[in-house]
């Protein structure tokens, strides 16, 4: 690099600027940016690179780069990015940029057609490129394969998904309705399982491993969705600027008339669960979108009596939402409703197929079997008080709609059946790693589940890889990367690990979120992946007392977990009587979505038991695999 030739040196902002060395130190370049000839600054050896002779030319694939490093990667990506190239390869996985605008023709049929049977490198990067080598390869090997699609929050991941999806059906469809079906199915998903945030207008607040499978003759002859953990605590609170999902707000747009009156729905703004959120947003089209949705939901077969649950069960939610409590004022400490929650319980109610008086009694008591005086199994009424009912509404919120996300699931998957299949192409599609201003018990699943997957990456590309040189005695220099499984244990560990220690919070008889802060940070001293705020470099964190908050050392960047109402969110229990109620609704969809529940006489014997069922565990379970 000290032959006058011009080598890549850090930029605070851009990354990296182009530069020569002028003097050589111990640990240290000397270097003169090319823009600001004269004016030089000293770099450290590890972070300036070689540069390729013309910076302005590309290559479809990183790998024939002059020189491969951090830098000219970067340099290669932002060149083809700005002429349009979104794609580039790094061998035979794709880097993908988000271009935030539909590039002509770049997805259009003859595209598609133009990928067919074509070997990966023969045509410019494209993802249809990646699908069509995983079907020649489920094809060649007579092995199923998988696609996994990572990135951060907003960085195209559903998109190219769908374009995966979408390729494989046109190309190795049979034409018949399945096809449509696999690609149709997703709006329906996206309605129910995404929202507007600050990053995405339309995050995926669920994970999603989309399976197309194929015949012995290797043609598409169904799909199945399976899905991890929906992102509940949106469905009764939103942060600044973001949205509820997007369902709430294209059924108040769209309905008909006459549905309206049925389902007694007004403007986002009157519920309590849509009015929070940013709801004038010129990029979004709730009207345009619930008739997309509708068209959808006609092509998947959905008829209008299950549309009509659906929707009922979505109103039914809102208006959950909009009940509220005052104190009774009388010794018993309880609560009731407020005058004007009547006749929301009311239509509440009656959209779930509850009784009126029912759903008051559960919402305001909670059930408790005594054991005083020897008297064993006595039920009894405690009355709850005003914040007690309404957490007790919201947990009764998120059970009903997360129940019916699964059944939006399960009906996608009866849309495309199948009998026999052969493979399948396996497409994950999970939410990508967040960080926000405030970042709560959301970002902390979210990211969890990132590194899970960044660290099957580094296994299986970069440590499996190099085993295999190995073995066939390849003098190939090793490539270092970071080990994240530290990060890993950290979160997940038996006992020590921070959805342990949470659990075991939860099950204190007084939990505190403070309590669990400091037993983190307690437990694990001097951690490298993890930091007390006050110590954080950046000054938004350093607002946040120790207590209240950790950072992690993730792969992806250090993020600082506030941890107000992690308790809260990490538990899933719904109380026994509200539990009851809806398992012995008089709407049978409703009753169908709780079906797998124990039965009520099951639940009346664990009535009074602390309930604690913990988000977290379910989550690292469903991550596991
Ligand atoms: P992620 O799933 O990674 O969070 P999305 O796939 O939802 O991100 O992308 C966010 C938004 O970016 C999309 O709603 C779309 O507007 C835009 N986008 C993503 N990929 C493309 C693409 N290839 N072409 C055009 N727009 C895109
Ligand atoms: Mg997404």
């Amino acid at each position: 690099m000290d032959d006058g030739k011009p080598v890549w040196a850090p930029h605070p902002t851009d990354g990296f600027q182009l530069g020569v060395m002028v003097d050589i130190g111990a640990d240290t370049l000397t270097i003169e940016p090319l823009s600001h000839r004269g004016k030089t600054f000293l770099a450290p050896i590890s972070q300036v690179f070689p540069a390729e002779d013309d910076v302005n030319k590309h290559v479809e694939d990183n790998c024939s780069l002059m020189y491969l490093n951090e830098a000219t990667l970067l340099n290669n990506i932002r060149v083809r990015y700005s002429k349009d190239l979104i794609y580039t390869f790094v061998a035979n996985i794709l880097i993908a940029v988000n271009p935030y605008y539909d590039i002509p023709k770049l997805y259009a049929l003859e595209a598609i057609k133009s990928y067919r049977g074509r070997s990966l490198g023969t045509l410019p990067p494209h993802v249809y490129a990646i699908a069509d080598k995983a079907y020649r390869d489920m094809k060649v090997l007579q092995m199923s394969q998988s696609i996994i699609v990572s990135g951060e929050s907003g960085a195209g991941k559903t998109e190219n998904t769908k374009f995966v999806l979408r390729y494989l059906t046109t190309s190795y469809g049979t034409g018949q309705d399945i096809d449509e079906r696999i690609v149709e199915a997703n709006p329906l998903l996206e309605a129910f399982g995404n929202a507007k945030t600050v990053r995405n207008n339309n995050s995926s607040r669920f994970g999603k491993f989309v399976e197309i499978h194929f015949s012995q003759k290797n043609e598409v002859v169904g799909g199945f969705v399976s899905h991890y953990l929906l992102e509940k605590s949106r469905i009764c609170m939103q942060s600044k600027d973001e949205r509820n999902y997007h369902i709430f707000y294209r059924l108040c747009a769209g309905v008909s008339e006459d549905l309206r009156s049925v389902l007694h729905l007004s403007s986002p703004d009157s519920f309590r669960h849509t009015k929070a959120g940013s709801l004038k947003d010129p990029l979004l089209d709730d009207l345009g979108d619930f008739k997309r949705m509708c068209g959808a939901m006609k092509k998947i077969g959905l008829d209008d009596t299950e549309k009509l649950n659906l929707f009922r069960v979505v109103a039914g939610v809102l208006h959950l939402g909009n009940i509220d409590f005052e104190e009774t004022g009388s010794t018993s400490g309880g609560c009731v409703l407020t005058n004007q929650s009547n006749q929301t319980l009311q239509h509440c109610a009656e959209l779930l197929g509850l009784d009126q008086e029912d759903l008051r009694v559960s919402l305001t008591t909670r059930v408790m079997l005594t054991t005083a005086g020897g008297a064993k199994g006595t039920v009894i009424k405690v009355p709850l008080k005003v914040e007690q009912a309404n957490n007790a509404r919201d947990a009764l919120a998120k059970a009903v709609y997360s129940r019916l996300f699964d059944h939006v699931v399960t009906r996608v998957n009866q849309c495309f059946p199948f009998t026999a299949s052969s493979n399948f192409i396996g497409v994950l599609d999970i939410a990508g790693f967040e960080y926000f201003e405030h970042n709560s018990f959301e970002q902390f699943c979210i990211n969890y589940c990132n590194e899970k997957l960044q660290q099957f990456f580094n296994e299986r590309i970069l440590k499996e890889e190099q085993e295999l040189y190995q073995k066939e005695g390849l003098g190939v220099n090793e490539v270092h990367y970071v080990d994240n499984q530290d990060c890993i244990d950290l979160i997940e560990a038996k006992l020590l690990g921070i959805l342990d220690i949470l659990d075991e919070e939860n099950r204190l008889p007084q939990p505190s979120d403070q309590h669990f802060a400091e037993a983190i940070h307690s437990k694990h001293k001097d951690h490298f992946r993890l930091t007390v705020p006050r110590k954080s470099k950046l000054a938004i964190h350093r607002n946040i007392r120790d207590d209240e908050g950790f950072i992690v050392r993730h792969f992806a960047g250090a993020v600082c977990y506030e941890t107000t109402q992690f308790v809260e969110k990490n538990n899933d229990a719904l109380h026994m009587s509200l539990e009851s109620l809806v398992c012995e609704s008089k709407d049978k969809f409703v009753r169908n979505l709780f079906e797998n529940n124990f039965s009520s006489k099951d639940s009346k014997q664990k009535a009074g038991k602390l309930s604690f069922i913990s988000v977290g565990n379910k989550f690292k379970v469903e991550h596991a695999q």
